[in-house]
């Protein structure tokens, strides 16, 4: 995969200065004002490693590989800490239930860990197939078992945790009483307060509504940890104020994360830290990506509506009625701006990969145009491209930027027919755009250019290989030539000389 760190001498693009984002936290576009220009913090929850990750997971990851490639884009230096959820993630949400990685190690007869690892695994392939950038960190909660204990302390000497049978909880009274409890999700503390039923656990609490922070490990519970309060483990919201700040600093500029992890998952986020650290608060811009729904209803593993990437490549699942690309699902889900839901279904897949396929030839064309002079005026390729910022300064909006792509497809067409001149510097200026917004910006790319070119690039290797081994040959240098034989050889590549040159076959 392409790397995507920005130069070190890049500098910050004119165009930074418009960028908006929409902030879930004041329910307002806000100019981009980071604290420390052009450093960009961005936090974003990741993966509960106990199944194979969906198409919604890939959604919401792919919204904020949108949201990175565009800051290194426009010359931010970005730190993008994105965590794996190994521990904590209670089935239910909630504070009850078993530990979701605990409970599929349990069924599968699996370490904890290996599950981890297993699903882990699973979820990196799924993100390079779908061209989402890895993060610059991608810390786990089981690493950071000692920082998690720490920050409960802190939490508990500024009076807002209690201890209670070996466990801690979060009081949610008493820090409402100097602080905006629900500010994010916009929810009451006196609604909460009559939704919330008796729990598990309840009889610890002194309220429903306070959440743990550790919890004490049962006989049945794998993994678990020393602390000051029990062999236990943390709860699910601490591990990403921990790590979050940990790496990005008490304040920073993104967090972001599916619409459903608002509440509770980021409001607890939010209270620990302000309940660790002070009132200041530690995100300057929360960024919330909406759901991928299936009919209308959330994808989700309990729903069964919950396809993986395979069953969607290979079209073999009831809700599909054949495969599609990833470069498809992925022009698919930009179509959508990341702030709306989106429904899945197959008109729309199939509808998705027709354009791609336009917007793809007319690239390929644009490969190979040359200037010529055509019946009317040459494109405004600047014009283009200030549309093309335009989109993607108004809270990322991938269908407007799309759209504007679609009009210099048109040109391209256009120009390609003889209609429109173009000269030298048009076609560069077209190339450009392409460049930097189809490619590095969306990540889109030709589906030969994606992981599936691993075959063409041993192939071009081969050949490589087979063209020294033959100059050394002619040298009569028998011993370069044999080495690279044998040595292809012993790794079950087998080359065989014919009359039209070598060829080769892999065991
Ligand atoms: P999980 O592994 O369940 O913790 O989820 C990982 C990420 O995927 C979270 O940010 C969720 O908000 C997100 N997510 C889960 N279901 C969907 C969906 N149907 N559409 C979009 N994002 C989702
Ligand atoms: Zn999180």
């Amino acid at each position: 995969m392409d790397s995507h760190s920005t130069p070190a001498d890049r500098p910050l693009s004119p165009f930074a200065e418009g960028l908006h984002i929409g902030n879930s936290l004041s329910r307002e576009k806000e100019r981009f004002a980071p604290y420390n220009p052009p450093y960009v913090g961005m936090y974003v929850c990741g993966p509960t490693v106990y199944s194979n990750v969906h198409l919604g997971n890939v959604r919401t990851f792919l919204t904020f590989d949108i949201v990175y490639r565009y800051l290194l884009h426009l010359g931010f230096k970005v730190r993008y800490v994105r965590n794996i959820t190994d521990v904590g993630h209670l089935t239910g949400d909630t504070d009850d239930g078993e530990d979701k990685i605990g409970k599929k190690a349990r069924l599968e007869n699996l370490e904890p860990m290996e599950v981890v690892q297993r699903y882990t695994n699973d979820f990196h392939d799924v993100m390079r197939i779908f061209r989402i950038l890895p993060p610059s960190i991608e810390p786990t909660a089981t690493g950071h078992i000692v920082e998690q204990i720490g920050m409960i302390e802190n939490i508990i000497d500024n009076g807002f945790a209690y201890e209670a049978n070996g466990s801690v909880y979060f009081d949610v009274r008493k820090y409402a009483e100097t602080h905006d409890y629900g500010a994010l999700s916009g929810r009451k503390i006196d609604e909460l307060q009559n939704q919330s039923r008796a729990l598990d656990g309840q009889d610890e609490k002194r309220d429903p509504l306070d959440f743990a922070l550790w919890k004490k490990a049962d006989s049945s519970h794998l993994m678990h940890w020393p602390s000051p309060w029990s062999e236990g483990f943390p709860g699910w919201h601490l591990e990403c104020s921990v790590m979050s700040t940990k790496y990005l600093g008490k304040s920073f500029d993104i967090h972001g994360g599916g619409m459903d992890l608002k509440f509770p998952h980021h409001e607890c986020e939010i209270a620990q830290n302000k309940g660790a650290h002070g009132p200041e608060s530690p995100v300057r811009y929360w960024i919330h990506g909406n759901m991928l729904t299936v009919n209308g209803r959330k994808m989700s593993k309990s729903e069964g509506n919950g396809f993986t990437p395979e069953e969607l490549i290979t079209g073999n699942h009831k809700l599909l009625e054949k495969g599609y690309s990833p470069m498809t699902v992925r022009f698919f889900m930009l179509q959508g701006h990341y702030a709306g839901t989106l429904d899945f279904s197959n008109p729309a897949l199939q509808a998705a990969e027709k354009g791609l396929e336009r917007l793809m030839t007319a690239w390929d064309l644009l490969k190979s145009l040359a200037p010529s002079d055509g019946t009317d005026g040459p494109p405004d390729v600047d014009a283009l491209r200030t549309r093309a910022y335009a989109a993607m300064n108004d809270d990322f909006n991938t269908p407007m930027l799309i759209a504007v792509l679609y009009d210099a497809v048109k040109a391209i067409n256009s120009v390609a027919a003889g209609h429109l001149s173009i000269d030298a510097a048009g076609i560069a200026g077209l190339q450009a755009l392409f460049a930097d917004f189809a490619d590095d910006i969306l990540g889109l790319a030709s589906e030969n250019d994606g992981p599936s070119n691993t075959e063409d690039r041993s192939d071009g290797l081969m050949e490589v290989l087979c063209a020294l081994r033959a100059e050394a040959k002619t040298k009569k240098d028998w011993a370069t030539a044999d080495l690279i034989r044998d040595r292809l050889s012993a790794m079950g590549v087998n080359i065989k000389d014919g009359k039209d040159g070598t060829s080769w076959t892999f065991d």
